[in-house]
């Protein structure tokens, strides 16, 4: 350990050690503490009880502080990663503190002098960039939002620190939360002066991640100017743009963060993309929460859509395609582009396994780039990006030798990846595979990195530490040929370094002379005896300074690259984008071969029109289970002899009402983000909007119910809803009573086919609703087909023309396992309230249910069928009973009747 000063007893005055751990603690209230002493980060005080119990490590306690032990934990530094990652899972912040001098360095200021510490950099979930800590296919975003001075303005600023990306969007305050969301939520940054602002609080309440409030002084369109100009090394902001207030505060509350988490060294983010929100579909948290794009109702990537459709090899091939279908395109020209590209590779298998083949080899270039960038990488982050830009070179003059007709996409992705086309990035490559070894360690500091040959320096440096070490060998001998001992050896400690070593009873003859002129005694032990020559000591000298010199080459080596890669920064990012760009559009061209998907045909109107439409999540898990789907058309064009362009969906529970729904959004987000459909033909009018409410679920967290939330769903459907946008609603007005229910379905039906004009699906099991397509042009049936066969139901999943005829509700209980006694009963009950005139003509089965309870006759099971004490009374028989079984059964039966 580098400290030995102990914390004082006297309650007064802190030894100078807990002097300094205290003023840094003091800056930092906020985060564990990682206190490098030596080989350990120690955590003392609250820091480290809390680390304690988070990582399961033993509190121990060191020293008193005002009279108490003070508690401390520690874990060792080379294993400070696992830690970290689980502190930070755990929602903790570190600041880590660093010695920032060696002890040797710390004693000639003066004897007690105890090591200078500072904080190197604070871990904090959005400020990730080690491997470890990251989901390699996955963006993490950093987020800040901020308001212009009217309050209607907002902007967004998102970086990810660990592959440089920082985007900024300038949205109206009430699309905030909507475009927010688009993003993967590492941690989001909030003004405190902001709080009251509705926009602002709403979207931070429904922030995933946690929410870190920052001062509002950070938060300022100075501030941002002030750090934009400081970040890019600019005189005016007119170089990056014209960015209006809100923007700029965004800037100005993330870059000071980004600073202040890396411990005010040098910001290194690439120059903001100012991305249009309305350049993008908008998606509002609960649609993309019920389409599952990335994520299934239990949180996992598999069951999403993304899980099923990804097949990209390359880490940023993996995160660009999670964000073209987080935030799909309206821009029609950029969608054909990515169509283009898939189509080509979709001609040509062989292709799309080449390439694909090369891009496998390719690690992850933009991580490992700026890990190196921010100081904090290593010679492997070297060889990553050496092997990256082999082989996406490698794939590129593949296509360029083998293809024509490039579409544009391809064609920028392979002049940027061709390194005939980059002197200087294909000189790095080749000295990269040249200089390295394969297998290099994590630190540069470990050495032994570079490959021999590299350097003349380095190899000579090596050769004498190795010949000095033979030259050690060859002096052995001779020294116990010399002095005829033959169990004489060299050995190495650390108190000694090199000395000659025999056993104590050959220790005299060294120690007289001629022997003792080049022998020096140093030490007697009880067997042996140990010396040193003048010859060892030159030899010992001459190796310790070869290792130095070995050890500063290599390092010299390590930061030439990093400064060469430093300085191609421009084509580097270049090399990434055109990495990921190649294998989403190699992987997109694969899964459409899997899943036999096609490209969609665009178009200006408001056209959907689709054949053999499938759902790609559910055909999948079925095809897993060696079942197939059944794929069905789709026409909400408005065009068609109906004229529909809302569909109300009728069918049985379990017949596909919500698959076929969500399907057509699907198809819709799949087709906008550039990727082809599951169908055997789609055509598609752009969509501005898409909104999902499927399912109902409570959010207690917000104090809201299950009807609640679905009405906040529906209200938000029904007041935004344009023309433009694709609506699928299942089930409206379930969460409440019947008539109710069926007056908000009612209500909601009208609304998205005469006000907003939508396209639209609505599955709905109120029968009555059915009937409104007779009032309404553009409104048609369809209904998902069903049988019964043998008394038992059969789903065909097809979609056919008109109103189911009935619900199956009860068969459908029966097919989930409801005890026999219960399917009769229900089977009673519907019976009964379908001959009542009063009731309407094909209640659904819950509705049954709901009418039931106002009588006392539903609670309880008793009520349902014979009891038990109904079937005793059955089976006795007065007349045979003597006197003794007529009192037993008594208490029996009293015993079952309860009280
Ligand atoms: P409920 O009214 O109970 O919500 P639903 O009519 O919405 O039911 P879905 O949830 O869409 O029914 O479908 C139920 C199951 O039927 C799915 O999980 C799937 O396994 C199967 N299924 C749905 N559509 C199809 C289809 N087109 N081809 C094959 N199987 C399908």
């Amino acid at each position: 350990m580098a400290d030995t000063a102990a914390p004082s007893k006297t309650p007064s005055a802190p030894s100078p050690f807990m002097a300094q751990y205290l003023s840094i603690k003091a800056r930092h209230a906020n985060a564990l503490l990682f206190f490098r002493m030596g080989d350990f980060y120690e955590l003392f005080f609250e820091d480290a009880v809390q680390a304690a119990r988070v990582l399961d490590i033993t509190l121990t306690s060191r020293g008193e502080y005002e009279g108490r032990p003070i508690p401390m934990a520690g874990v060792p530094y080379h294993a400070a990663e696992g830690y970290l990652a689980r502190l930070i899972k755990a929602g903790c912040r570190v600041a880590v503190c660093e010695q920032t001098e060696t002890p040797a360095e710390a004693k000639k200021r003066g004897s007690k002098a105890i090591v200078n510490r500072d904080i190197v950099r604070i871990v904090t979930p959005g400020t990730l960039t080690e491997d470890a800590l990251l989901p390699a296919r996955q963006d993490q975003a950093l987020a800040a939002i901020a308001l212009g001075t009217g309050g209607t303005e907002a902007a967004i600023a998102v970086c990810d620190v660990s592959t440089g990306r920082f985007d900024v969007t300038a949205l109206a305050a009430e699309a905030l939360a909507d475009s927010l969301m688009a993003y993967p939520l590492s941690e989001l940054l909030v003004s405190e002066g902001d709080l009251d602002k509705p926009a602002i609080a709403n979207a931070s309440a429904l922030s995933t991640a946690p929410v870190t409030f920052r001062p509002a002084r950070s938060a300022t369109h100075k501030s941002g100017e002030a750090l934009l100009k400081e970040t890019f090394g600019i005189a005016a902001l007119e170089a990056l743009g014209d960015f209006g207030r809100a923007e700029l505060s965004a800037i100005g509350l993330l870059l000071d963060y980004v600073k202040l988490t890396q411990a005010g060294s040098e910001i290194r983010l690439d120059p903001p993309i100012r991305a249009r929100a309305e350049g993008h579909l908008a998606i509002d948290p609960a649609t993309r929460t019920s389409l599952e794009i990335d994520r299934s109702m239990r949180g996992d990537r598999d069951g999403s859509l993304l899980g099923t459709i990804d097949r990209t090899v390359t880490a940023p091939g993996a995160r660009l395609l999670a964000s073209r279908l987080a935030r799909p395109s309206v821009d029609r020209a950029e969608i054909e582009a990515r169509f283009d590209a898939v189509a080509w590779f979709a001609d040509d298998r062989d292709t799309v396994e080449s390439v694909r083949s090369s891009l496998r080899a390719a690690p992850d270039l933009e991580r490992a780039r700026t890990r190196l960038r921010l100081g904090r990488g290593g010679p492997r982050d070297l060889v990553a990006i050496g092997r990256a830009l082999t082989a996406s070179h490698e794939a590129a003059s593949r296509l360029a030798e083998t293809s024509s007709g490039l579409p544009p996409k391809i064609a920028e992705a392979i002049a940027a990846l061709d390194l005939r086309n980059d002197s200087n990035l294909a000189a790095l490559a080749e000295d990269l595979r040249k200089a390295l070894s394969e297998t290099p360690p994590t630190l540069a500091r470990d050495g032994g990195f570079v490959a021999p040959g590299w350097d003349e320096a380095l190899d000579e440096a090596r050769g004498l530490r190795d010949d000095s070490r033979q030259i050690i060998a060859a002096l052995q001998a001779r020294y116990a040929d010399e002095t005829g001992i033959s169990a004489l050896k060299i050995k190495f400690n650390n108190v000694l370094g090199y000395f000659v070593d025999v056993p104590a009873r050959h220790g005299d003859p060294l120690m007289k002379p001629p022997l003792s002129e080049t022998f020096i005694h140093r030490q007697t032990l009880a067997s042996n005896v140990r010396f040193s020559t003048q010859e060892l000591s030159e030899l010992a000298g001459k190796i310790s300074r070869a290792e130095d010199e070995a050890k500063a080459r290599e390092l010299a080596i390590f930061d030439d690259f990093c400064q060469r890669i430093d300085a191609l920064n421009t084509p580097l990012t270049r090399t990434a984008a055109a990495i990921a760009d190649l294998d989403v559009a190699a992987a997109s061209a694969e899964w459409a071969f899997e899943a036999d998907a096609v490209r969609p045909l665009l178009t200006d109107d408001t056209t959907f029109k689709a054949t053999g439409l499938r759902h790609p999540v559910v055909e999948a898990a079925l095809k897993k289970e060696g079942q197939g789907f059944t794929a069905n058309d789709l026409n909400l064009s408005g065009e068609d002899e109906s004229g529909t362009r809302l569909l109300l969906v009728t069918g049985p529970n379990m017949a596909g009402k919500s698959t076929y729904l969500r399907q057509a959004a699907l198809a819709v987000i799949l087709a906008q983000a550039g990727l082809f459909v599951p169908a055997r033909s789609l055509t598609l009018g752009l969509a501005d909007r898409i909104f999902s409410r499927v399912g109902a679920s409570d959010d207690l967290a917000r104090g809201r119910s299950t009807f609640m939330v679905e009405m906040v769903e529906t209200a938000a459907i029904l007041n935004q809803a344009t023309e433009r946008s694709f609506v699928i609603m299942d089930e409206v007005g379930r969460g409440t009573s019947t008539w109710d229910g069926l007056a908000i379905a009612w209500t909601a039906v009208e609304h998205l086919h005469s006000v907003n004009k939508a396209r639209a699906l609505f599955a709905t099991h109120y029968h009555e609703l059915t009937k409104l397509v007779e009032d309404l042009p553009g409104a048609a049936n369809a209904s998902l087909r069903a049988k019964e066969w043998k008394d038992d139901l059969v789903f065909l999943h097809e979609v056919q023309a008109g109103p189911a005829d009935k619900s199956y509700g009860v068969q459908v209980a029966k097919l989930a396992g409801l005890p026999k006694k219960a399917v009769k009963r229900a089977g009673q009950i519907l019976k009964q309230l379908e001959a009542e005139p009063s009731a309407p003509e094909s209640l659904p089965l819950f509705a049954a249910a709901s009418l039931a309870p106002d009588t006392d006759e539903s609670e309880g099971a008793e009520t349902i069928g014979p009891s038990e004490v109904d079937l005793m009374l059955q089976k006795i028989d007065p007349d045979s009973l003597t006197p003794r079984e007529a009192l037993d059964l008594l208490y029996r039966l009293k015993s079952l009747g309860g009280d």
